[in-house]
């Protein structure tokens, strides 16, 4: 399975001047290329390949006003030609919008490299019109042996620069079946709460980035938008501590996904669209609704990867007001109460009860279909609606 790998790194001056001036580049035959297959198809109802864009781009680079594009690598530019080219088969497709212009100051700012445009060698990644190799933190290894098909160069808003490798990793394949699996609730309290009784806090400093992410915002707010520099630098200032909470957020993701698809088998989810209907201000849960897609795919991905399973239950039954021991439903259970003991003599975790619940429900789902095979789940996972929740056998 093919798989990226990404790394930050640091480039030299000259290095970050090149990429800068490629990034322009793509930017730039992108931009052209879509103008021009807008206006034909507007004037002349004819459509343009990318076959025809290339062509295009040869007699760009001869003129000379866009000489400068002979400058760069000329694979980046074919590459976002081939962007171009995917972006308007969604749009046909009625997958997508009509591809719309980069813009230098909003859109990604990245290049695609192919093959005959870098070096591999000895660990060390050289980019076409580049002599010296790419100075990347190697925060984790590349799969033994791994030689990367693409090389995707980015540079984020707060200024970082990242470079993806995409490679045939060998590692990722089936585990052993496994009996194990677990239920998982978005927690009040806590980021997760497992049906095995654990819960999995946000992650340290999440509290305090959010603070000052906060206070960067409502500072960049009062700058008038003619402020130039110090509007500039104020931006920077939340793109920077944005950009730190989401690394340390979805470190934690990584982790817990990695741990609960090593470990079971089936993975029992709610439906986050359903959550959405349930949300009422006071239902404010510990992990936030982009947390928890991210979450949700980083899970599902994974699962696809070894083999596991990840069901996505509706919540339409009370789940934290069943008792997940006897089945009896409770009427009523206030937002402030944690713990509660049902007649049967069970004393519940509000969170922990919830996410018992939600995978007996996922294994009632599960146990209606065709037996609990793995490589059942789906890219998007696999959606089931209950009414009832299902009861244990006393
Ligand atoms: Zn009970």
């Amino acid at each position: 399975m093919k798989r990226a790998f990404k790394y930050r790194f640091y480039p030299t001056d000259a290095q970050a001047a090149e990429l800068s001036r490629t990034f322009g580049c793509v930017r730039k035959v992108y931009n052209l290329a879509l103008a021009a297959r807008t206006e034909a198809w507007a004037l002349r109802q004819e459509r343009v390949n990318y076959n025809a864009t290339s062509a295009m781009l040869t007699a760009w680079k001869k003129t000379e006003e866009l000489a400068y594009l002979g400058e760069a690598s000329s694979v980046p530019l074919q590459q976002a030609l081939r962007h171009l080219q995917t972006a308007f088969t969604h749009f046909f497709a009625r997958r997508a919008g009509y591809p719309r212009f980069k813009s230098r100051k909003k859109s990604r700012k990245s290049a695609e490299y192919t093959t005959s445009a870098f070096r591999f060698r000895a660990g060390e990644l050289t980019l076409a019109k580049m002599t010296e190799p790419l100075e990347i933190v190697w925060s984790r290894p590349l799969p033994k042996g791994a030689s990367p098909s693409t090389v995707t160069v980015s540079q984020d808003s707060a200024g970082r620069w990242h470079v993806s490798l995409l490679c045939e990793d060998p590692t990722v394949g089936p585990l052993a079946p496994t009996d194990a699996a677990v239920g998982v609730d978005a927690g009040l309290d806590h980021l997760l709460t497992l049906s095995t009784g654990e819960k999995i806090s946000n992650p340290r400093h999440e509290r305090r980035d959010r603070t000052r992410l906060a206070r960067a915002q409502r500072h960049l707010a009062r700058k008038a938008p003619g402020e130039g520099a110090n509007r500039a630098k104020a931006r920077r200032k939340v793109a920077r501590i944005h950009a730190r909470v989401a690394d340390r957020r979805r470190d934690t993701l990584h982790k817990i996904t990695t741990r609960l698809v090593r470990e079971n088998q089936t993975i029992v989810i709610e439906d986050l669209t359903v959550r959405n209907l349930l949300k009422n201000g006071k239902l404010a849960r510990a992990i936030s609704d982009a947390a928890w897609s991210e979450f949700r795919s980083l899970l599902e991905y994974k699962a696809q990867w070894y083999g596991r399973e990840v069901i996505a239950v509706d919540r339409w039954f009370p789940s934290s007001k069943l008792c997940s021991v006897c089945g009896t439903l409770r009427d009523k259970l206030p937002l402030h109460v944690r713990t509660w003991t049902c007649d049967c003599g069970t004393t519940h975790d509000r969170d922990v009860n919830a996410a018992r619940n939600i995978l007996a429900a996922g294994l009632a789902v599960s146990a209606c279909g065709a037996g609990v095979r793995p490589q059942r789940s789906t890219p998007g996972g696999q959606s089931a609606t209950k009414q009832e929740p299902p009861r244990r056998e006393p």
